[in-house]
């Protein structure tokens, strides 16, 4: 039964012509599918109708080859052959009841046109945001006509995909009609450069021909970063956002407002908190009569009633918290708030998108196999045969393997060495900013503490005599890994043979004994061959401590992985302002009791640096002794009636906590299947 209070929530809104069924509104994301797999998009976006999400939006929806941002997957409606595809979609989101959104856009000076090798567009000559060098040419006024009739013919392409919103968008430095907006993009000096009303000209035209074209059946809905926090170099919310949306206010039926770049719309939770992003977006509905959409990872429902209560906004925007819970509302309307699966605000799902793959999920194990393998994100078959299972390990793989085994009716056992569960995620999330990720332990252990059929011990270190003894049909050894202490990594593929031992510490001593693992004899260096979050949060917990930190890594900047989760440049800035000193582009050569030697990745050329302590994050080590001995005692086992034993998550491979999580989750898809299904492909064409 739903909460009186979270009414508010479920009221429908009209925007222009067309009326969503509620205020849960999942705002344009990418999935990494688009229009190369469109059967996998449609079931994903389908998925989050089912679960309650009153308007479903596609992710950014390319009109034209001179918008072609390949190799990313995103949507396509270049020409009328593309309807079908976007089809699929709008009418997996119909089946609900909800809905469908299409964020049309022209990249202009964003894309570089890699496949279609058209010239790139842009308001003024200029080399391309990406990192391609290749320049955008200025547009002449036939080719600002021209654009405008894609624009409106992409528009019907539209409606008749079945969309009931279609979007003019002006985000995230990535739209055409925001770089005209824009006085650092837009240098031209005819009627659409120059003043106010001249760089806006072009936005409120397009405008204008969206509703022409369609907005006698579908609703048009602007999308705007409101501000870049750039300060005067961009847009300000308090200045020229406030402008822009008094000077249109009324002209769409909808506004969906956010921070731009994409970097400051997605902020993981290490650096930002739920509702960032009001502060920028609280001025919009002062300034317009139309319905408002925000976004600022909205996880709790008392926080929405809070946020719709005070008028802050009509809608709840969400990506994110729609993907690690594609049934966020359908939770809330049925009172089931304990079992909102809430986003950890980690990015991974971003990761996907940058890398050209379908997205992951560190908390929704089932995001992007809906359609592949047919996996629903709160539906699992029952078990056909209810054999038992013992799981070694509560981190990350071994609590989801145990809920999902409990949830698919298993009896299931669930054992940790340690007076905690969630393993490394526990630890990490006491790491600076990290806090959140306990999430991941918390939305599991709060299922498996509402079942019968689990059964949960802490502080019970198993060994394969105990194992045996015990005699559970299957075993999934979910032990986890170790960080390794020998440099093994990246750069260096042998253990290093100079260590000095006595001065190494690895993120498990930090985690594990915090700071005090620190001696008092002299400066940090922390060495990081591992590139993505570790070592620059280890930096910031041992600075935060009171000590020197040097930030060795053989990588040209800090962390490169994390640009595809959009924190690059904030953890660079967060080390440089604490007073990190950075040592990129070097590799471990020597070292002595005081000092270390280090190479130059690319010349070989040594220096000597004085460090009092060496933290290596590098790589880990699968913790799988216990496997191994129970894998090399068949016959023990087989006398013991057990009739397998699987490594999942770390201990099979170390990976993100993501892969924990899935792996967890596929082992407990898989139990009791003889032939499990090979995952369907999208990407091979029919020969028949
Ligand atoms: P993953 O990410 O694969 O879930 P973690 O390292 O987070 O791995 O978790 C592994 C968990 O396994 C840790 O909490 C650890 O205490 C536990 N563990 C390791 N060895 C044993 C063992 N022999 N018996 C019980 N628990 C164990
Ligand atoms: Fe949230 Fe992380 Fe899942 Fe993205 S991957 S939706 S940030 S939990």
């Amino acid at each position: 039964m739903r909460d009186r209070r979270y009414d508010i929530l479920f009221e429908p809104v009209r925007i222009g012509p067309v009326t969503a069924p509620n205020r849960f509104y999942q705002v344009p994301h990418c999935t990494g599918m688009g229009h190369r797999y469109p059967r996998a998009e449609a079931r994903l976006r389908g998925i989050k109708a089912e679960g309650g999400w009153g308007v479903v939006s596609t992710q950014e929806t390319e009109i034209h080859p001179t918008s072609d941002l390949t190799p990313a997957n995103e949507g396509r409606l270049w020409e009328a052959s593309d309807i079908p595809a976007m089809r699929l979609m709008t009418d997996a989101v119909h089946e609900h009841g909800s809905l469908a959104a299409v964020q049309l856009v022209h990249n202009g000076l964003h894309s570089s046109n890699r496949y279609s090798r058209c010239t790139p567009l842009a308001p003024s000559s200029a080399i391309i945001i990406s990192d391609d060098p290749v320049q955008a040419r200025a547009m002449d006024t036939s080719d600002i006509a021209r654009f405008r009739r894609w624009h409106a013919d992409a528009a019907l392409r539209a409606k008749a995909a079945g969309f009931d919103i279609v979007y003019v968008y002006a985000g995230h430095d990535m739209s055409l009609l925001q770089h005209f907006l824009l006085e650092r993009h837009n240098h031209r000096s005819d009627e659409y450069g120059g003043s106010f009303e001249n760089r806006l000209r072009l936005f409120r035209e397009v405008i204008a021909d969206t509703r022409e074209a369609v907005g006698n059946t579908c609703a048009i809905a602007v999308r705007l970063a409101v501000d870049e926090l750039l300060g005067a170099e961009g847009i300000r919310h308090d200045v020229e956002a406030r402008d822009i949306i008094e000077a249109l206010a009324d002209e769409p039926d909808l506004w969906d407002v956010n921070l731009s770049d994409w970097s400051n719309d997605s902020q993981s939770s290490r650096f930002s908190v739920e509702g960032f992003q009001e502060p920028y977006t609280r001025f919009v509905k002062s300034v317009t009569s139309k319905p408002v959409v925000g976004v600022g990872r909205y996880t709790s429902p008392d926080a929405m009633v809070r946020v719709i209560g005070k008028g802050i906004l009509d809608f709840i925007g969400a990506a994110r918290p729609s993907i690690a819970d594609p049934f966020l509302p359908k939770k809330i309307e049925a009172g089931r708030i304990e079992d909102i699966r809430e986003c950890i605000g980690c990015n991974i799902c971003v990761s996907g998108d940058n890398t050209n793959v379908p997205m992951r999920c560190t908390q929704n194990p089932t995001i992007g196999e809906e359609w592949r393998r047919n996996w629903h994100p709160e539906i699992i078959p029952t078990l056909k045969s209810p054999e038992s299972h013992l799981i070694v390990g509560g981190g990350p793989a071994g609590l989801e393997a145990a809920r999902a085994l409990t949830q698919r009716g298993g009896d299931v056992v669930l054992a940790d060495a340690r007076s905690e569960w969630g393993g490394r995620v526990t630890q990490e999330s006491r790491l600076p900013g990290l806090a959140e990720w306990a999430r991941v332990r918390d939305h599991r252990l709060w299922q498996l503490q509402q079942v019968q059929n689990a059964e949960l011990y802490l502080e019970s270190r198993l060994t394969a005599a105990d194992i045996l003894e015990y005699g559970i049909a299957n075993i999934a050894i979910a032990t986890g890994a170790v960080w390794r202490d020998d440099g093994v990594g990246r750069v260096h593929r042998k253990p290093l043979p100079f260590l000095v031992k006595e001065k190494i510490l690895t993120p498990d001593d930090l985690m594990g004994d915090g700071v005090d693992a620190i001696g008092s004899d002299g400066s940090v260096v922390i060495f990081d061959d591992d590139r993505f979050y570790m070592a620059s949060v280890l930096a910031e917990h041992v600075v935060s401590a009171g000590h020197k930190v040097t930030f060795v890594t053989p990588s040209p900047v800090v962390a490169p992985w994390s640009d595809n989760t959009l924190e690059q440049q904030r953890i660079q800035k967060r080390l440089i302002e604490l007073g990190v000193e950075i040592v990129p582009s070097n590799q471990l050569a020597g070292m002595s009791h005081d000092s270390l030697t280090l190479a130059c990745t690319y010349s070989g050329r040594t220096r000597e640096i004085a460090c009092g302590q060496l933290v290596l994050v590098t790589s880990r080590a699968p913790r799988d002794t216990l496997w191994h001995e129970l894998h090399a005692l068949q016959a023990e086992r087989k006398e013991a009636g057990i009739k397998s034993v699987t490594r999942i998550g770390d201990c099979l491979a170390p990976g993100l906590i993501a892969a924990a999580c899935y792996s967890g989750h596929l082992y407990a898809r898989a139990a009791g299947e003889t032939c499990a299904a090979a995952p369907l492909r999208e990407d091979m064409a029919n020969l028949e």
